[in-house]
């Protein structure tokens, strides 16, 4: 297997981690990007890729993966090297340097190393159903990809929360049939939301299943055709349905980071806000990893705590070059340097 060699590892291709690209960039520091995910985008692309966020400084109204899009855009002027569907298992000191391992066997060797790891490896929880494997991803589902793909469907959405009832309302638009699932009568999402999810209910554009679980599945080939539920009683209910999506929350884990040596809070890697370095100097950590008191776990957030490690990180890849501050304005996208 071939060594890469570059200035800053970036462990983490979500929005915060493309970004890092580009203030490095923007530093003359040349990256190289890894996720364990086979796409970049992190949470937006692979959890809500076609939902709107309404809270980037500039943008009144971007969906997650058109923004994934655009900050790709933006740090490709620095030709970012992409290591995809491959997880950093190992990060281990050498010399001034650091070597990262990744689950496909690749080498990288970095000066310094920005951990952008998000939730860590988040992995939806999975319902405890007989046969679940054999539907999985061709009519069970955890996230929508594409909701048109619902468009005429009958569909059983499991699950209480925000996500729940959030794609209740809007797939009750396109769906042929929508049944919510849940194991109680209360839901827990937003109150605004309940109360639409009620009145389409009463519309009968909705249909409320509670309290009632998730029982078993039948069908055959990955097509389902229903979807029984049961109660505390032990009565069930046989509901037809071509498509489940189950929001049971994500199992999230730090994964091999938490191995790394690095001081932890709460599950989360503690950095100074003012750096975000970590205990290891050397290693930064930004984004919804990145731990410090008052910690907002936002995009534009981790945005900012791109720009402070790039600026951090400067004199330990340009050793006794100074670095002028300089706005965007009136240096420009400088040219890159090969990765
Ligand atoms: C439904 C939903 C709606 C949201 N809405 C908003 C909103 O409106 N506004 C807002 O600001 N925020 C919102 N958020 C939160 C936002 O998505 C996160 O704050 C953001 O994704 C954090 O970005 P990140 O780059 O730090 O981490 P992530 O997006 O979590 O990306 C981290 C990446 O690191 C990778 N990774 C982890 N460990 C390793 C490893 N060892 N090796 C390789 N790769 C690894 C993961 O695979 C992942 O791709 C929302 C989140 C959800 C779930």
């Amino acid at each position: 297997m071939s060594v890469h060699r570059t200035d800053v590892a970036i462990i983490g291709a979500g929005p915060v981690g493309l970004f890092a690209v580009f203030e490095c960039g923007m530093l003359k520091m040349r990256c190289h990007v890894i996720d364990a995910l086979d796409a970049a985008g992190g949470q937006c692309a692979a959890l809500y890729p076609e939902k709107p966020i309404y809270d980037i400084p500039g943008y009144p109204r971007i969906e997650a993966q058109a923004l994934i899009d655009q900050l790709q855009q933006q740090a490709a002027p620095f030709a970012p090297v992409y290591h995809l569907g491959q997880r950093v298992e190992s990060l281990a000191a050498e010399g001034e340097d650091w070597r990262l391992t990744t689950s496909t066997g690749a080498t990288i060797v970095a000066r310094a190393v920005i951990v952008a790891a998000g939730v860590g490896a988040f992995t939806p929880a999975r319902p405890p159903l007989a046969r679940l494997a054999e539907f999985e991803g061709k009519s069970v589902h955890y996230l929508v990809k594409r909701r048109e793909n619902f468009r005429g469907k009958r569909v059983v959405i499991a699950g209480g929360g925000d996500s729940a009832l959030d794609w209740s309302l809007s797939l009750a638009e396109i769906a042929a049939r929508v049944l919510v699932v849940h194991r109680r009568d209360k839901f827990r999402g937003a109150p605004e939301s309940v109360a639409r999810l009620q009145a389409l209910a009463a519309e009968g554009k909705i249909e409320i299943v509670t309290p009632f679980q998730l029982d078993a599945l039948e069908g055959e080939g990955g097509a389902l055709t229903a979807v029984v539920v049961k109660d505390l009683d032990g009565r069930t209910r046989r509901l037809e349905a071509d498509q489940m999506l189950a929001f049971f929350g994500l199992a999230q884990s730090l994964g091999p980071v938490a191995g790394w040596g690095l001081a932890l809070e709460h599950k989360l890697v503690k950095v100074d806000p003012a750096s975000c370095m970590t205990s290891v100097a050397g290693i930064h950590a930004i984004g919804d990893v990145a731990s410090y008191p008052g910690k907002l776990k936002l995009i534009l957030t981790g945005f900012a705590e791109a720009a402070s490690a790039a600026h951090a990180i400067h004199p330990r890849v340009h050793p006794g070059e100074a670095l002028h501050f300089e706005y965007s304005t009136t240096k420009g996208v400088p040219a890159a340097k090969p990765a």
